[in-house]
């Protein structure tokens, strides 16, 4: 028997795929036009477009790319993958200018001496400035999966965004929550601005509807997702 041959993607659901890029992993929801959330760490650009080729499309055919936060390894490859493909870019208003900038990103470790070792490599592997077509609200929509809906999760950064897809019951959270050892958890205090309003966006996530939840760093949880963020929800204080 031929072993089944690599594959840069994995099918979370009909059309919508996960890549496993440098340093996270990004999303591609597959219809007539091609929506890329994520772009990984800068030199992820290529392994997404593999991706494309592997389902049988092509780069021209990604017309939205949405970035769930302006973190190094979702925001790393956009730059990059501006250069090939023709999608429009949307960032939440909060942190836009981040990603516009020609300043390096800010550097995400919330304690100052981590923040100070790491900060000679981070300045060495800054992507530089890519653009922004569209800033996203809470509450935006637009087309793909039936319906994509920004959902404003602040917390682990000022603009992380969230994506629910209501009519197909999924919720997208980037880094606003983690999933480990079968348990959500809030994310990293390591480099999040600010815990507190990280638990209030998973109580808000927590009032949306869905069966499947999507992280940047952890498998999916395909089934019953929604029950799960509520029963977290409650362990966690009031705002
Ligand atoms: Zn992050």
């Amino acid at each position: 028997m031929k072993p089944a041959p690599f594959r840069n993607y994995v099918e979370v659901l009909p059309g919508l795929y996960q890549v496993r890029t440098k340093g996270s992993k990004a999303y591609l929801i597959v219809e007539d036009d091609i929506t890329l959330i994520d772009t990984g760490s800068p030199g992820s650009g290529e392994r997404i477009l593999r991706a494309v080729e592997e389902l049988g499309r092509s780069p021209e055919d990604i017309k939205h790319i949405i970035i769930t936060h302006y973190h190094i390894d979702h925001v790393g490859g956009l730059s990059e993958l501006q250069e090939w493909v023709p999608g429009k870019t949307g960032v939440h208003l909060a942190e836009a200018h981040h990603v516009e900038s020609h300043r390096p990103l800010p550097n995400p470790f919330q304690h100052p001496w981590l923040a100070r070792i790491c900060e000679p490599y981070l300045l060495r592997n800054d992507p530089g400035a890519a653009r922004v077509d569209v800033v996203l609200n809470d509450g935006d929509e637009l087309p793909a999966l039936g319906g994509m809906r920004i959902v404003h999760a602040p917390g682990h950064t000022a603009g992380s965004i969230s994506l629910h897809f209501p009519n197909r019951g999924v919720l997208l959270v980037g880094d606003a929550m983690q999933y480990k050892f079968g348990r959500l958890m809030l994310p990293s205090r390591m480099f999040s601005q600010d815990m507190p309003e990280a638990a209030a966006s998973v109580q808000k996530l927590a009032s949306l509807d869905f069966e499947t939840l999507c992280f940047s760093h952890f498998r999916p949880i395909l089934e019953g997702a929604d029950r799960k963020v509520r029963e977290f929800a409650c362990t966690l204080p009031p705002k």
